[in-house]
């Protein structure tokens, strides 16, 4: 089946109108979309009366969903995107707290919800929405909707606690957009692909910025590392996607896996991005963006020049400088500047970075008088102004007074030839205070030592650092994002 939808990709000039979605289901103009709005706006008017109300949407990745977020951009209507994956009882509570007048489901998720102000996403929603009598398209113009207006409430990925709960304005996420075209070009005859999920800022901006700039997108499902091998392949026509390292991990697994001449570059970022993996990138030619963001700055706000391949003008680690006038500051415990090659917290500024989480109690100790934010994460700046992430500052650990960055570890101990992935977690521990202990996948299933693994480690890293104790697993818990979840390892071993 997927041989035969490829011929699409085969076109020289795009044709007008142009595309706006593409699937393996379908393709799908800006016409359609306008349609799909059009119908879209009576219906929300008729169940709700009015535009200015939060829906949710609980559904699968499917085009339908993206068409809905399309639409609620197009026509301010805040939305939030609920993952599916929550529990019955996370559902409710969001549900609760958020109060959307309605919700948009698949027909999976229907079950899980009451009758009132639910609307079905199903076959015969897409088909009334492209068949139905559209009163008359009059779609607000862009300019009439205000910027102030926030127009999603987003769900961080989870990682370090229960996901928190972004409000995004709409002028942070056109900055984010104006910000991203400086890097890549918006060209509406190419396609992005999309195979991050439908309801993490990371996806959803890709919707948006094709909205924005009149783009095209090709939403894959999921991520399925064959098609994508192919798509990005040889003669294949898409110029861009967005990619999370682990998905870039497995592709890279392949040792045929290439991109073709004319691919532009992989954007890759949302979780620690590990050197061995952008050492083999540019090995094989492959061109990567690297990049640093959060859903509390609209994804990516700093981020490597595309034509700049990383190592180029960039150290290989570095993941830039902030879009403009974004800003940025590494600062230690009190608050104070640091200066370069100083390891500190990263404070953000900027018309990227949101005005505080929903919950008023998240924001405590997280925004100073000037407005500046307090990312979470660690790194330093080089001379030249080069962001270096080591680690989220949660994640640091303190064993025996001096601070260890997991980070460094992990890239340590994937060189040696029995470790396929590490996570290096501090356990408490009464003598150290918190125990170096990594915890690790292995390669070709030959089992390590302890003893063997820290003689080998002895080369490229002080005592301190050293693992003192091995975990072995077969998979790590993960977010629906990707990034390891390691308070869960944390739990399950200390
Ligand atoms: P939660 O806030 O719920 O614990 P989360 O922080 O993982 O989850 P996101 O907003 O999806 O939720 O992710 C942002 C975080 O991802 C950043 O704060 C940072 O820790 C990490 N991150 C993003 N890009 C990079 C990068 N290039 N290198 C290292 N870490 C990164
Ligand atoms: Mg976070």
């Amino acid at each position: 089946m997927f041989k035969s939808r490829l011929h699409m990709f085969e076109f020289k000039k795009k044709e007008a109108p142009h595309v706006f979605l593409s699937s393996q289901h379908g393709m799908y103009t800006y016409s359609d979309l306008e349609r799909f709005t059009a119908f879209f706006k009576d219906l929300v008017e008729e169940k709700a009366d009015s535009l200015k109300w939060p829906v949710a949407f609980l559904s699968e990745s499917s085009d339908m969903l993206i068409f809905g977020i399309a639409a609620c951009w197009k026509l301010g209507i805040p939305f939030i995107p609920i993952n599916p994956k929550v529990k019955d009882d996370e559902l409710k509570e969001y549900l609760e707290a958020l109060k959307p007048v309605l919700v948009f489901t698949d027909t999976g998720n229907r079950r899980r919800l009451g009758d009132d102000h639910v609307v079905k996403m199903d076959e015969n929603f897409f088909l009334n929405a492209f068949t139905h009598d559209v009163r008359n398209i009059d779609l607000p113009e862009p300019d009439s909707i205000k910027d102030s207006q926030i127009f999603g409430y987003f769900f961080t990925s989870g990682t370090t606690s229960k996901p928190k709960v972004v409000p995004l304005k709409r002028r942070q996420i056109i900055s984010a957009a104006e910000a991203s075209a400086q890097n890549f070009k918006p060209d509406p005859n190419h396609f992005w692909l999309l195979c991050l999920p439908l309801n993490h800022i990371g996806g959803i901006s890709i919707i948006l910025r094709s909205v924005i700039y009149d783009t095209a997108i090709y939403r894959l499902g999921e991520f399925h590392e064959e098609m994508v091998k192919e798509f990005l392949g040889e003669n294949k026509r898409f110029q861009a996607a967005s990619l999370v390292p682990t998905m870039l991990k497995r592709l890279l697994d392949d040792p045929l896996f290439k991109t073709h001449r004319e691919f532009k570059s992989i954007l890759l970022g949302g979780g620690p991005i590990s050197e061995t993996l952008l050492k083999k990138s540019a090995e094989r030619g492959i061109p990567i963006v690297s990049s640093y963001g959060m859903t509390e700055t609209c994804a990516q706000i700093i981020a490597n020049p595309l034509l700049a391949p990383s190592g180029m003008y960039t150290p290989l680690k570095s993941v830039g400088k902030p879009f403009p006038p974004n800003e940025m500051q590494i600062r230690d415990d009190n608050g104070k500047v640091l200066g370069k090659n100083q390891s500190g917290a990263l404070w953000l500024k900027g018309p990227q970075v949101f005005d505080g989480y929903y919950d008023s109690n998240e924001n405590e100790n997280r925004f100073d008088d000037d407005g500046w934010f307090n990312t979470g994460d660690y790194g330093h700046m080089n001379g030249f102004g080069h962001l270096f992430i080591e680690s989220r500052r949660s994640d640091l650990i303190i064993t025996g007074g001096e601070n260890v960055n997991p980070a460094e570890v992990e890239e340590a101990m994937r060189k040696l030839s029995t470790i396929d992935e590490a996570v290096v977690i501090g356990l408490p521990d009464e003598e150290w205070g918190q125990k170096v202990t990594a915890v690790v996948t292995l390669k070709n299933g030959k089992t390590p030592e302890l003893e063997e693994i820290r003689e080998e480690l002895k080369s490229h890293l002080t005592d301190f650092k050293i693992p003192k104790e091995l975990k072995i697993v077969k998979d790590f818990p993960k977010t629906g994002t990707g990034k390891v979840k390691r308070w869960e390892l944390v739990k399950q071993f200390g």
